[in-house]
């Protein structure tokens, strides 16, 4: 009681409105029962708890049931359907295949990967802080729960011939059977075959740089990390070699670059030290950026804010300064336009700088000269079909619009294009009824119909934000907010940026994966075995 009294008298003395509030309580509190909103607050609180649970739960099991029972018996594609053939098994891909509506399609995947890879936490394979199998989804486990038959191939798609609508496939993976090379016809053909890692045609980058971008790249970088970190430890390595060989160098200060070495600097600070504290020590990390600074695309507060924390974690940023050659044991570097070319000794080079054109698409680029005049992608209007086609759809990192080549822009394109499609069938289905109705009204009628599903909506992209992970727990968010932007960074926004990417992710597997990943990271620390 005494304790109450004294709060209240602080609190008067503090604000004389707030007196009169905890004055009434405490009054109240005197007078009636005192525990009894307490208890029914705590009853609340119980119930709230019991039903998150219960739902929790059940949609777990859920989840784990729909996951083991696909489709029996799906029905068989149908030949008086048009054939839609997707290419690609990535965020765009992905997003269309499971809003397409097989009722109204036969569908045709063809990609030379069969699983769908969830990228943005991608980063985080290349120390282990993830599993790689915790990020991939099989394809299959899509196309077996849709009710009709979907046909999956395996394969890389090598040519399109518009003319005849054909598409040529091969089988470039390790095993080949006696048919390896393949074509298939289409009604409409959508590309979303994505982008390859940009070396903008400098001399080593392939032979001796690591990308970033599939599965292979982030096991590989994994390995050559651990082979270095090994290596360095052998008896009779010159102080010199052990510099290099522990001299981890990122190349691009885009999200990607930014992101591994965030992710490089946790394995060092969390486990490294731990394992090896005769070499942790000695590990550096520099990331070497053309333009003045790096993440250009966020706000400037959040660049600054990202430029601090590196220098907090000492990770060397090297601005204004390209690559310009990479040899086997060290880069060559050049500082502004004019300035003196440097080597710089590396142990592992990890190579992010953004993408460029896979060959297929620059093969399309080639056939319509006139049309597609744009090198960073094919062009498409506002229906996002290829300019010089009429039943060509281009989505993702394939196509060159006013978007960044983003996961956010190709998932919202995969999923417009499945409501074309719908709309497509529509538009057939009312020209087909327009011309067989036998009044006058009821033509009108149909007519009707027919130019309603005909005025298909133009593609709209709704941001919502960019994230991106700057190590020790601490993440960047530019997020839209009324008409501007809220900038925020910190380790609440990595409990965000975490929450948002759980919740991104594409199956419930997936999601629980991913969280016994971390929570597994969190108790155990990540596995320093080179694989
Ligand atoms: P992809 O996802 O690259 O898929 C392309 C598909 O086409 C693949 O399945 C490939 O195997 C297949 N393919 C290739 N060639 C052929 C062929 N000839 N025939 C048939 N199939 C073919 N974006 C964000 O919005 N947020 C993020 O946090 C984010 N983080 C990222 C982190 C990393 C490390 C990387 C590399 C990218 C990140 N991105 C992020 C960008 C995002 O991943 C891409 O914009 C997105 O993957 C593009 O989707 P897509 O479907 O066009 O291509
Ligand atoms: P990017 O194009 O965003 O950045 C590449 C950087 O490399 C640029 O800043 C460029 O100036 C620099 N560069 C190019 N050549 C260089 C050279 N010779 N020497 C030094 N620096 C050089 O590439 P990215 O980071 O791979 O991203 C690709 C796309 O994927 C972007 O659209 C990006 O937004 C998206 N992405 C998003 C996230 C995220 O949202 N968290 C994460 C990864 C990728």
């Amino acid at each position: 009681m005494q304790s109450v009294q004294r709060v209240f008298k602080v609190a008067s003395r503090q604000a004389p409105i707030v007196q009169r509030t905890v004055q009434q309580r405490f009054n109240t509190t005197v007078a009636s029962t005192v525990v009894k909103p307490k208890r029914s607050r705590w009853k609340t609180v119980k119930t709230v708890a019991a039903v998150g649970a219960t739902g929790f739960v059940g949609l777990t099991f859920y989840g784990m049931y729909y996951h083991r029972h696909p489709t029996e018996n799906p029905i068989p594609a149908d030949p008086n359907k048009k054939t839609v053939v997707i290419l690609g098994s990535g965020w765009a891909s992905t997003s269309l295949l499971k809003s397409i509506d097989t009722n109204l399609y036969n569908v045709v995947i063809v990609s030379p990967r069969n699983y769908f890879l969830f990228t943005p936490l991608l980063p985080s394979c290349t120390v282990g802080t993830i599993d790689i199998r915790s990020l991939v989804e099989p394809i299959r486990f899509i196309t077996r729960h849709k009710p009709n038959e979907v046909k999956v191939y395996e394969a890389e798609c090598t040519d399109v011939d518009p003319e005849k609508k054909v598409i040529t496939i091969v089988d470039n993976s390790e095993i080949k059977g006696e048919s390896a090379t393949s074509t298939i016809p289409y009604d409409y053909l959508v590309i979303g075959i994505g982008a390859q890692s940009q070396t903008f045609g400098i001399k080593g980058v392939e032979e001796y740089g690591c990308f970033l971008k599939e599965v292979w790249d982030a096991q590989k970088i994994r390995t050559k990390l651990m082979d270095c970190i090994e290596t360095a430890a052998f008896p009779g390595q010159t102080p010199e070699e052990i510099e290099r060989l522990l001299h981890m160098v990122v190349v691009g200060g885009g999200p990607t670059g930014i992101e591994y070495a965030a992710e490089l600097h946790d394995f060092l600070v969390e486990d490294l030290t731990h394992w090896y504290p005769e070499l942790a020590g000695k590990v550096k990390i520099t990331l070497v950026e053309a333009m003045p600074n790096v993440l250009p695309a966020f706000s400037k507060q959040l660049i600054d804010y990202t430029e601090s924390t590196f220098k907090e974690q000492h990770i060397s940023i090297l601005t204004k300064t390209a690559v310009k050659e990479v040899r086997a044991k060290e880069i060559i570097v050049q500082k502004g336009q004019d300035g003196e070319k440097e080597a710089i000794p590396y142990g592992l080079l990890v190579w992010a700088t953004g993408n460029t054109t896979r060959p297929l698409i620059k093969k399309l680029m080639a056939r319509y000269p006139d049309k597609q005049t744009i090198r960073r992608g094919l062009a498409v209007d506002d229906w996002l079909r290829m300019e010089g086609s009429q039943d060509i759809y281009v989505m993702g990192d394939a196509s060159a619009t006013k978007y960044a080549p983003t996961a956010q822009v190709a998932a919202q394109q995969g999923k417009y294009l499945a409501r074309v499609f719908a709309q497509l069938h529509d538009v057939e289905q009312y020209e087909a009824e327009v011309e067989k109705a036998k009044t006058e009204e009821e033509k009108a009628k149909k007519m009707r119909r027919l130019q309603k599903a005909q005025n298909i909506k133009p593609f709209h992209y709704s941001h919502q934000g960019s994230l991106c992970y700057i190590g020790s727990d601490k993440a960047i968010a530019d997020l839209p907010f009324g008409p501007g932007n809220l900038a925020s960074g910190g380790v609440a926004t990595f409990a965000f940026w975490r929450s948002a990417y759980i919740s991104n992710l594409f199956s419930a597997r997936n999601k629980w994966l991913v969280i016994t990943d971390w929570t597994k990271k969190a108790f155990w620390g990540r596995d320093i075995s080179r694989e």
